[in-house]
């Protein structure tokens, strides 16, 4: 069994402790910080402790409406639509040296909300979130369409004819967004957004709203105008639910489940048939070759699967292994596993915090309690401990047959299940067999192997050798049920532009 280390944890950062001291947190419309206009309030709950941590503010759908009517007077202003590029990318650096000058503050609000350990806030995610802002801006000064020498022969006598593109800003964006990795993904859809131009209206999830809050704040501090950026905190069920629906939004950028993504998609289409981009779940299988070097895999399969207590949509959560070495690398993973210190995400110590909220733990637990029901084998792993009831051991779970719902759903824990192949082919059909298509790792000494399997994976992102390798500059996203479009990459600005077409007689 693996072990617990509590210790007694408080924020050290006097910024973080000044935060959230303040009292309840406020939404901002308009350029305003408000309170919810019927006053309502919801908590938010430090997972590693189980104890309220601060109050945000409800908001609902006269706040909806009114952020909106905010980012489409923005969005036609003078201010916004004139401002240079070279403007909008001082606003984003400025953005990204002030979340800098934070940087300790963001990553123990982060870690406080999230329950993710420090370390991985503080040197993998807030600098993540900081690089996308640098990133898209140099990217706001390389918007540019194209010249096209069309082939129209019916203009008239000694006439030609010339055709270019124009790109657009796409218009009032709302930005809706989950709570595993908090800022970095709200980072990846607002840096491109402003990037292009548009406005928004941010929602983030209601377990972890903190550092949107601060986050915003920054950009009002960055310069950027009122109106372009409102964020209104609240139930997804009715303030993003409202959003979905709003007639006068442009575009949904969403990232969560593939079950509410669907959803986000029908309201869409219910609506104004609004744009929309959604990056969802996912089931990403790690593939052992035989010539893997056991001593890089053992550490990068089992971190791919336990960082962030598996709550990371493109965590390596299927070990699909060759049998001749799959006692060896499974021995070793859970060996891993069961060192790996669990504790406050606070502590420096901690290697593995806490799940977001008791009842994601729970839900975690059941779906190996589950498996085990149905003929499964817990290898390691497999219980809650601690009393705040968040804090689920490394688990690994083998004899998972392929139409075990262990094998098919997304569990978003620290839950590795093991399927063992005997040859290229079966390794292929296991590690495709999966509605989601969002990642996938291969492990393997062997050059020509590595590229035939990448090649036939049906994935977003392979990574070799490697998981969680990310960069602004890399694009990612999902096939199949993971998803619609990509983040980071200069295409990403994309996402938030639409194009028109002149052609002229000339
Ligand atoms: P979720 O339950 O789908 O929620 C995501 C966001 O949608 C939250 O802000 C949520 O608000 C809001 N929401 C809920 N119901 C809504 C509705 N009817 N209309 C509009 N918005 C609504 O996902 P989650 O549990 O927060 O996050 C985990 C999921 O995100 C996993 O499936 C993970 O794989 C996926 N994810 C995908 C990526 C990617 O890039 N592909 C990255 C990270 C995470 P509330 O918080 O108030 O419910």
């Amino acid at each position: 069994m693996s072990s617990l280390s509590l210790n007694n944890i408080k924020p050290t950062v006097a910024s973080a402790k000044a935060f959230l001291e303040r009292g309840r947190q406020k939404m901002f419309i308009n350029g305003e910080w408000v309170d919810a206009y019927d006053g309502s309030t919801f908590e938010t709950i430090d997972p590693g402790t189980g104890t309220v941590i601060n109050e945000v503010a409800k908001g609902s759908i006269a706040e909806i409406n009114d952020a909106v009517a905010a980012a489409r007077a923005a969005l036609e202003s003078d201010q916004w639509h004139n401002m240079l590029p070279v403007e909008r990318a001082q606003i984003l650096n400025k953005i990204a040296d002030i979340m800098d000058e934070n940087i300790d503050e963001l990553s123990e609000l982060e870690t406080l909300d999230q329950g993710k350990p420090l370390y991985v806030s503080r040197w993998a995610e807030i600098p993540g979130a900081i690089d996308q802002f640098r990133y898209f801006a140099g990217i706001a000064r390389t918007i540019e369409g194209q010249t096209i020498t069309s082939s129209i022969g019916y203009q008239p006598e000694g006439k030609k004819t010339f055709s270019y593109t124009l790109r657009h800003p796409l218009g009032v964006v709302a930005c809706i967004t989950p709570w595993n990795s908090p800022l970095v993904l709200t980072a990846m859809k607002i840096a491109p957004a402003l990037a292009a131009g548009c406005t928004i209206v941010l929602k983030p999830a209601t377990l972890t709203s903190l550092t949107a809050v601060r986050l915003v704040e920054i950009c009002q501090q960055a310069g950027l105008p009122e109106g372009v950026l409102n964020l209104v905190t609240g139930s997804g069920s009715t303030v993003g639910e409202a959003l979905a629906m709003h007639p006068d939004v442009d575009k949904v950028s969403f990232t969560g489940s593939t079950e509410i993504g669907r959803r986000v998609i029908k309201s869409a289409g219910e609506s104004n048939l609004k744009k929309v981009q959604v990056e969802l779940g996912g089931k990403s299988p790690q593939i052992v070759m035989p010539d893997a070097d056991l001593d890089l895999t053992i550490p990068g399969v089992a971190n791919a699967i336990f960082f962030n207590g598996g709550q990371v949509c493109v965590a390596g959560s299927r070990l699909i292994v060759h049998k001749s070495i799959s006692d060896q690398l499974v021995e070793g993973v859970a060996k891993y596993g069961r060192e790996m210190v669990m504790g406050h995400g606070l502590d420096p110590k901690t290697q593995m915090g806490p799940l977001v909220a008791k009842s994601h733990a729970e839900s975690v637990k059941k779906y190996v309690d589950d498996a085990v029901s149905v003929g499964a084998e817990l290898i390691s792993g497999g219980h809650i401990l601690g009393s705040s009831g968040c804090y689920m051991e490394p688990t690994i779970v083998g004899n998972v047959e392929q139409d075990m719902v262990i094998f098919k759903d997304e569990v978003f824990g620290p839950v590795l299940t093991v399927s063992v192949f005997e040859d290229d082919e079966q390794a292929l059909m296991l590690a495709n067999d999966s509605p989601y298509g969002l990642a996938a790792s291969i492990w393997t000494e062997g050059l020509s192997n590595t590229h035939r399997i990448a090649d036939s994976i049906n994935a977003g992102t392979v990574w070799v050798n490697s998981h969680l390798m990310f960069d602004a500059a890399l694009p990612i996203g999902g096939w199949k049920q993971s998803g619609w479009g990509q983040e980071s990459g200069h295409q990403a600005v994309s996402n938030y532009l639409k194009d028109k077409t002149v052609t002229s007689i000339i």
